[in-house]
């Protein structure tokens, strides 16, 4: 299994919110704080991001870059 992760650049982000539509883990959400040009900005709400890269292959602006990485087995 794949365990993954994103990092969101929220200053570049302008919370169009496609990459939150396009994740089909529903990883992501907007954030409660706006970032220095006024918008709220994308962020994980749940560590359960498989790492399928939907999210940055959508974003407009290139804010997310995602990590994977094996999953340990229990
Ligand atoms: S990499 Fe996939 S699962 Fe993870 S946040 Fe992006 S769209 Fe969601
Ligand atoms: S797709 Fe990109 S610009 Fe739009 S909300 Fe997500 S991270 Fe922000």
């Amino acid at each position: 299994m794949i365990k993954g992760t994103v990092k969101i650049a929220s200053e570049i982000c302008k919370g169009c919110e496609l990459c939150i539509v396009a994740c089909p883990q529903d990883s992501l959400q907007l954030s409660r704080e706006i970032n220095l040009r006024g918008y709220r900005y994308a962020e994980l709400k749940d560590d359960n991001c498989t790492g399928c890269i939907n999210c940055a292959l959508v974003c407009p602006d290139s804010a997310i870059t995602v990590y994977r990485m094996p999953k340990k087995s229990k």
